[in-house]
């Protein structure tokens, strides 16, 4: 006989447990694994490595062969404790005082990976089978490169003939309640490190010189002087932001040759990488058009492209299940805010949409859950199953 345990709080602690700071595993996959199996997933222990990044090891789990497919996305990394001292009780403890359990990952998401493990645990014992198909989709990488981790997987799942009809990402987006917030989509990042090149020279002989500096100054007054757009009813205006300006000049009496800036956006669905490097380029070029002297170069480095899942049939699935597990009648807010996560991969291939637990505590000191949060999290991710299958 088998004494797994299915219970959400033991086996979030069981996952917090696992020391699991990226790219390290430390048996936090195979605690899913362990689960799943005994569910009759089967699981494929996924290790991928090259694409200069580091070896991470993955786990992709699914059950059932026809049918509409549901994925559960997540990680089971976490991100470093930071000054061990400063935490009231040790990180990976899983400590449990008063109505918190504490710990690194207790809430970013270890908590979701078990509540949605529970909930399918507690589907099955209900109905005895899926009626349908349902996969896990668990990375060891999400919060660092993401390059051998969720990317790796899909391709994996798709070359192996598995394709998805929803998913569901567990990443912590409640507010003050649990399901009181999700995220259809988020924004896109990119930076531009812009170098301008004039004539070095005395500062009293200006005649002589070009100043590098004035014309990075006109140029990035130039890309402030208009917002890049007003924002509509999904996303908030994108913004633009001067990071650094450096000239690095020591002296009064040298006018510089060179002066540097990044420009950091981020930038809503009105726009992508290749129309702001467009527009970019554009700039440079209206400013440079009569300077004979001065030159502006630039590289960029575009981290995301942002993406919106058009509020349809899976935000309707939650906002349904929310209301009855919890008895508020009012619809999820729909979010677009917050860095980057791993849908923006899992959107090339369908519908996606993130619900977990509520966003206080993650990355600090004293990580933590609320105990009745992960209970009330198990319901919903179950009656979202209920809802999906039946
Ligand atoms: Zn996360």
């Amino acid at each position: 006989m088998s004494h797994t345990n299915f219970d959400p709080i033991t086996l979030t602690q069981s996952l917090v447990k696992c020391a699991s700071v990226t790219p390290k595993d430390n048996g936090a996959l195979e605690v899913v694994k362990k689960h799943l199996s005994e569910l009759g997933f089967d699981c494929h222990l996924l290790k991928f490595s090259g694409s200069n990044s580091y070896e991470v090891n993955n786990l992709f789990a699914t059950i059932g062969d026809k049918g509409k497919h549901f994925a559960y996305a997540g990680h089971t990394d976490v991100v470093p404790v930071g000054n061990e001292e400063s935490w009231k009780f040790p990180p990976f403890s899983a400590t449990i005082e008063g109505d918190k359990l504490y710990g690194r990952g207790s809430e970013d998401m270890k908590s979701s990976v078990a509540c949605f493990i529970s909930a399918t645990k507690r589907f099955i014992e209900k109905y005895k089978k899926i009626p349908g198909k349902l996969s896990f989709i668990i990375t060891g990488d999400e919060e660092r490169d993401s390059v051998n981790g969720t990317p790796k997987i899909l391709e994996w799942a798709t070359k192996n003939k598995y394709k998805f009809d929803h998913c569901l990402v567990g990443e912590p987006t409640s507010n003050k309640e649990i399901g009181d917030k999700i995220k259809i989509g988020r924004r896109g990042a990119i930076s531009f490190y812009l170098e301008v090149k004039g004539i070095q020279g005395h500062t009293a002989n200006a005649h002589l010189a070009e100043n590098a500096s004035h014309h990075l100054i006109k140029l990035l007054n130039n890309i402030l002087e208009e917002p890049l757009d007003g924002g509509n009813e999904n996303f908030l205006p994108s913004s633009t932001q001067i990071a650094t300006f450096d000239v690095g000049n020591p002296v009064q009496n040298i006018i510089p040759e060179l002066a540097r800036a990044t420009v950091n956006i981020r930038f809503n669905d009105m726009h992508s990488s290749d129309s702001l490097v467009k527009w970019i380029e554009e700039k440079i070029k209206k400013n440079f058009i009569d300077v004979k002297n001065a030159s502006c170069q630039f590289t960029y480095d575009s981290t995301a492209e942002s993406f919106l899942n058009k509020p349809g049939y899976m935000c309707d699935l939650i906002a349904k299940s929310v209301s009855e597990v919890t008895g508020r009648n009012s619809n999820p807010e729909h979010a677009t805010d917050g860095g980057t996560s791993d849908a923006r991969y899992i959107k090339n291939y369908c519908e996606v949409v993130e619900l977990g637990i509520i966003n206080q505590s993650l990355h600090k000191v004293d990580e933590f859950v609320n105990i009745k949060d992960i209970i009330e999290l198990e319901k919903i991710y179950f009656q979202i199953l209920d809802n999906y299958f039946n």
